[in-house]
This record gives C-alpha cells, structure tokens and sequence, in this order.
C-alpha cells in the first residue's frame, strides 16, 4: 500500500514538473517495475533498498560547502542592499583572496572583516553584514544518498538551485530514463535535510551535488562521472569511501582509485543519455576508476529507451514519448499558421 501511494506521488510531482501529461500512471507504475528489475544486482548490494542513507560525517566536505555557501550568501545579501556597484567587486576581490572565508581569513594575514573595514567602498556597513551572514550560518545537516530510485533517475537534472539538460522537459529528459532502465548505473547525492523530515518526492530535489557511476559487468569495479553542479573533494572522498565500504568490502581485495584511459566508459548505441565520460570537457571530466585493480575494461551505461505512452517506438531525447506520441499530444500547432 504505501509503495502504491509513494509512486503515485511520484507520478504526480513528474507531471508538475512536466507542466504536461505525457503518461498515464499505469505507464509510469510500468516503467517503474521495470526499472527495479534492471537494477536487482545493485538492490541486492544494497541489502534491497532503493535508497542508503549516510550523515555526512566529514570536515573537509562541510568546510568546502560552508565556504561556497557563505560565498554565494555574502554576495546575493550585499546585490540585495547596495546593489552592483563598485563595491561589490572590491567584496569579490577580498573573497577570493581569502584563505578561510567563514573563519575570517584572509590571505594577508589580516582578517577579513579589518581588510572590508579599510576598503573606502566597503567600511563599516558591509562588516555588519559579514558578521550577520557569519551568525546565521550552521553547519548543514547533511546527508549522501546512494539511490536506485527509479524516480531519482526521472530528476537526476534538478537540484537545490541547479539544473543540467537532465531536468524534466530538459534538452535529454529522456537520459534519466535511459540510465533508470540499465543494469549498472546508480546515483550518488549530497542533500543538507534529513531525509526523514523531508517528503518522499522531494528528497531528489533537495540534492546540492550529484555525481553518477556506472558497474562493470562483474561489479567489482565502477567508474565514477563528472561532480555536479560543482566539484567538491570534500563530498568525492566520502562518497567514495562509503562506496567502497559499501560495495566492495566483503570481496576481501584490494581497491584502487584511479583516472585510467584504458577503463573506458561508452553509452549504449541509441541510449538518449548525454555521456559525460566522454563529452564533457576535458578539463571538467573527472572520471575516477574504484575498484579491484585492472588494466583495461569496457563498461557501458544507458539502455535505449521506448516511448512510455505507446511502446512501440524509441523514445525523444527531450521527452519520454516518441514522436508519434507527442503529435497526438500536441497535434499539429503550425495548422494555424500555415
Ligand atoms: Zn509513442
């Protein structure tokens, strides 16, 4: 019963967020069942869960997000009060110049607040403000979540205040989709809630970081993709190390952690996923091997993904339905014009 109503929630939040009715709910319950029996192997390593929970017990990710939260935090309060003006980017030339910006470090050797006080476009005004911010900031209670989810996949591309081409009716919604209906692929995410105090559906939403990783066929390795929306090594190493505890601990070898060119990643032909082993920029691939040492190794990510609504053909990138589909959704908006 309860799992009937988690996914008819679910349902209802994809279809807010859609702005659109694309599926009926018995195609979404469907594509669900589907879903968890791609993902049995994982689920069973994972004690059968759909999701694993972990406080974030790590000073070195806490201290990295503080510093980019209170970044972020700092600058929208002064925009907010002062404006853009020259200000603003004298405060932007001080943070980034600073070692500890919730410690009130700056590089100088000064403090900050003293170096914002000796700044004729700052001054008094602006470390009130500093230490306002500084009072209201508390640790985030944080939490990593290891998830098979079929739902987590559908918004894999939306977060707390970010969102990439994933993200419903997003440029490859359907990736989501794709990557939900494979055998290897699971999700990692960082959320600043506990889970319990928080809604089924919303748990996803509330992400701050994602980062997915895709089994090898023995599923004594994995690779490891870029870091979203931004890159933490804070969150890697204890994302990483849960994994390996997680996953690999009973197999009694080695693991290793390595950036290998001969492990390659590919996405499976047709598969509407956007492969961000291969596509991303190099400067922001972040590809980690974790795992039983190797000296090559093929994996692949992605299953091509048929239209949720008939079944029949390969599903858009941008929408889980096929062409056919969405014209009978949609008809045919240019009939006006023409
Ligand atoms: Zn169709």
């Amino acid at each position: 019963m309860e799992e009937t109503k988690k996914v008819e929630s679910q349902y209802e939040m994809i279809n807010l967020l859609q702005g659109v009715n694309l599926f009926s709910h018995e195609d979404y319950i469907s594509f669900y069942k589907k879903s968890l029996e791609a993902k049995s192997k994982v689920m069973g390593l994972m004690g059968g869960a759909t999701r694993i929970y972990a406080k974030l017990e790590n000073d070195t990710a806490i201290n990295i997000e503080n510093e980019r939260r209170f970044n972020q935090e700092i600058k929208s309060r002064y925009k907010e009060e002062f404006g853009l003006d020259s200000g603003f980017f004298k405060l932007c030339n001080i943070l980034s110049n600073s070692k500890d910006v919730v410690g009130n470090k700056h590089s100088s050797g000064k403090k900050i607040t003293k170096v914002i006080n000796q700044t004729p476009e700052l001054g008094e005004k602006v470390v009130l403000l500093y230490s306002q911010v500084k009072n209201s900031f508390i640790i985030p209670d944080s939490y990593l979540v290891v998830s098979v989810e079929p739902y987590d996949f559908v918004m894999m591309g939306k977060g707390q205040g970010w969102h990439t081409c994933y993200q419903p009716m997003g440029e490859h919604y359907s990736g989501g989709y794709s990557l939900a209906l494979d055998k290897f692929t699971f999700l990692t995410y960082i959320i600043t809630q506990n889970p319990n105090k928080m809604g089924d559906t919303e748990i996803p939403l509330g992400k701050i970081y994602r980062r997915l990783a895709v089994f090898n066929k023995t599923y004594d390795g994995m690779m490891m993709s870029t870091q979203y929306p931004y890159k933490n090594s804070g969150m890697e190493e204890f994302t990483t190390n849960f994994l390996e505890q997680l996953f690999f601990s009973s197999l009694g070898e080695e693991i290793v952690y390595k950036h290998d060119k001969h492990i390659k990643t590919y996405k499976t032909s047709l598969s509407q996923i956007y492969n961000d082993f291969t596509l991303a920029s190099s400067m922001k691939r972040e590809n980690l091997y974790v795992g039983v040492d190797r000296e090559e190794d093929l994996l692949k990510y992605g299953n091509p993904f048929k239209c949720l609504h008939c079944g029949g053909h390969i599903a858009l990138n941008d929408m889980p339905i096929c062409s056919d589909c969405e014209y009978e959704i949609y008809g045919d908006d240019w009939s006006d014009i023409m």
